[in-house]
């Protein structure tokens, strides 16, 4: 197991726009492997590798992992490297969280669809569509390679910002 801690805001690498990884590098099965065991230690159903230290484009998304079923639909566990939006469409007002932000929530616009490119770790071109759920979680992490955190999104922290109840 290489389960790492997850930083929390306002740490500054979750404010750095990470730099491409390539399959070959030899550091992706680290990042990955860390990715994947801090994930499953985890409450939540997506992590970005600048989440745990590494400022590289690398992301893992399961909301099979959520206890929602209605959320749970989608394409099961996927890691992607480098990835895009190519398309995100059916915007709409979602309420928010995220591991590295774990005493609020937030209102945020997000595509309802989101089509996503990226690399899988063996080096070949994915492209999913991704909708509901799943579709906000791809945005979400894709966000975090950018150093874009959904606070960023909030429209007014005053109307839209909302404490977490006790975990
Ligand atoms: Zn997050």
């Amino acid at each position: 197991m290489a389960a790492r801690d997850v930083l929390r805001y306002p740490h500054p690498l979750l404010k750095t726009r990470c730099q491409d990884i390539m399959p070959a590098d030899p550091a992706v099965q680290d990042v990955v492997r860390d990715m994947l065991d801090t994930l499953d230690a985890s409450p939540g159903v997506a992590l970005a590798a600048p989440q745990i230290g590494y400022a590289v484009r690398a992301i893992v998304v399961d909301v099979s992992r959520d206890k929602r079923e209605e959320h749970r639909r989608g394409h099961g566990r996927v890691v992607l490297l480098n990835p895009v939006l190519l398309a995100c469409d059916e915007m709409h007002v979602v309420r928010e969280g995220c591991l590295s932000v774990p005493d609020f929530t937030a209102n945020v616009m997000r595509g309802g669809r989101a089509v996503v490119q990226g690399l899988t770790p063996q080096g070949e071109t994915q492209v999913l569509e991704a909708l509901g759920f799943e579709a906000l979680a791809f945005q979400h992490e894709i966000d975090h390679l950018d150093g874009t955190l959904f606070l960023d999104r909030v429209a007014s922290l005053k109307r839209d910002l909302f404490p977490r109840k006790q975990r």
